[in-house]
């Protein structure tokens, strides 16, 4: 995977020209070589974080003036030896430093590789490099607290406790083996039981907080339908007007449909196809034809949005009716209310559980803002909690509480102790494949391939 004898060279800033570029080695020489080019003090007799200023020259052809910072092992991002060099951000001047440096026995660094070596380093832990990737992609303040919460290791320390506890189990289910003729039981069953239910319960909860940690960190499909006229476009400028957020490119878009974000209270809701609405054809506008059905079944959260003025209560109905769809909440919104009399504003609120606005008069917006917020996000988030929001883990969890039943179910039906001993190392296994514990090279491959290089 990575030969840390090696020490790898990579550009730790985007590509392209900027004020300046970072330049990263990370690896034994790593000192050494950043060294063989650099004209100013000698680095190999310098202190760990410390900065030097001077200028990177092959042989007597100097390429710039830079700043050298220095961090000795195990003092390090890596806990290997680090320079960063920090260049102008000329891209040529950023190849050409960092071809000279792998003439002097660098060599390029691969995609996520800087990150690898602190994880195999034992720096940070598997969920925790994994954080890394998040924090970097995160573009909302709530997917940003929670990579942080992640980087930082509230979600691995929660889960390393609980799988010493079971550990100790399984080590005391195992000593009954060595005195299997003896019929001895080192493992209170009971208490084994109680610490079972136990993480299952905390495993079940994780479980659950994906569907919100998925939320936050790539955010939340909305879909505005309602009848040709009733005011979606209009509607999706006056929500957007304030609060479109700065977005380039979010994980898991497909380039053909056209997005908007909203960022309410943190939180992004992207705006599925909303191409269709500012290019409104009738056939695309018509409620239930093909299109409209299958923009609603990917979202979660469909806004359907009505004219109060014109359509009747039978239609509404037959409309409420015809777009529910398992598992995407609906949030119903009469428009126009500019239109109507206080009285029928009344009589609407009594009769409907809608959200009554004027898109075009911009009436009642910041409550439909925080209706779809709390819609979405219901009152699950605190601030603190832990959240999944990782494929891969929530993965390994569900394998890790199928395992446990059966350990509850084993004890339950009393089976020997080595059918006990081989159901808690499962459990074991998929909890430790969430923190590294339990690792293989192709699952390291798949996960740091998808980090930027560099980092
Ligand atoms: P869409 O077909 O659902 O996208 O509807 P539009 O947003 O294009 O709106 C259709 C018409 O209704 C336009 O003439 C809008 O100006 C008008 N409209 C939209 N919202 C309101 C509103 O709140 N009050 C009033 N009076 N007119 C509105």
């Amino acid at each position: 995977m990575t030969n840390t004898e090696e020490t790898i060279v990579a550009l730790a800033t985007p590509s392209g020209s900027g004020a300046i570029g970072v330049i990263r080695l990370s690896g034994p020489a790593a000192i050494t070589i950043a060294q063989s080019v650099f004209k100013g003090k000698d680095l190999t007799k310098q202190e760990s974080h410390t900065i030097h200023f001077g200028s990177i020259a092959d042989d007597d052809l100097v390429l710039d003036e830079v700043l050298v910072s220095l961090f000795v092992a195990p003092r390090s991002y890596t806990r290997e030896n680090v320079v960063e060099i920090s260049c102008h951000g000329s891209a040529y001047i950023i190849e050409s430093i960092i071809k000279l440096l792998i003439k002097k026995g660098a060599r390029s660094a691969k995609a996520g590789e800087f990150t690898l070596r602190a994880f195999l380093n034992g720096q940070m832990d598997l969920s925790q490099a994994e954080a890394v990737a998040d924090l970097i992609a995160s573009n909302s303040k709530a997917s940003q607290q929670v990579a942080l919460n992640q980087l930082r290791g509230g979600f691995s320390n929660q889960l390393k406790m609980l799988r010493e506890q079971l550990v100790n189990f399984a080590s005391l289910v195992e000593l009954e083996l060595d005195f299997a003729e003896e019929d001895v039981e080192f493992a209170n069953r009971d208490q084994l039981k109680k610490l079972t239910h136990d993480i299952t319960r905390i495993i079940g909860s994780l479980i659950q907080s994906f569907e919100l940690g998925n939320a936050i960190k790539m955010g939340v499909n909305t879909v505005i339908a309602g009848r040709p006229n009733a005011g979606k476009s209009t509607l999706l400028n006056a929500l957007l007007n304030e609060e479109r957020a700065i977005v380039s490119h979010l994980p898991g878009t497909t380039r053909d449909t056209i997005e908007e974000v909203l960022n309410i209270h943190g939180i992004n809701f992207r705006l599925i196809d909303t191409a269709g609405i500012r290019e409104a054809t009738d056939a695309i506008e018509q409620i239930g034809v093909q299109r409209t059905m299958e923009k609603i079944s990917q979202s979660a959260l469909l806004v359907y949005v009505y004219d109060a003025q014109q359509i009747s209560l039978a239609e509404l109905n037959q409309d409420l009716e015809s777009l529910q769809k398992p598992g995407v909440v609906m949030l119903v919104v009469a428009n126009k209310i500019d239109l109507l009399s206080q009285e029928e504003i009344d009589n609407l609120l009594h009769s409907q559980q809608a959200v009554v606005i004027s898109a075009k008069e911009k009436f009642h917006i910041d409550d439909l803002k925080n209706k779809i917020y709390h819609t979405a996000i219901k009152d699950k988030l605190t601030g603190n909690e832990t959240l999944v929001t990782n494929i891969r883990h929530l993965e390994a969890l569900q394998k890790t509480e199928e395992s446990l039943i059966k350990v509850l179910n084993g004890i339950d039906s009393n089976i020997t102790s080595d059918f006990l001993a081989t159901d808690i190392k499962q459990a074991l296994h998929y909890l430790g494949e969430i923190t590294g514990t339990v690792t293989t090279d192709d699952l390291l491959e798949n996960i740091f391939s998808k980090f930027c290089i560099g980092k």
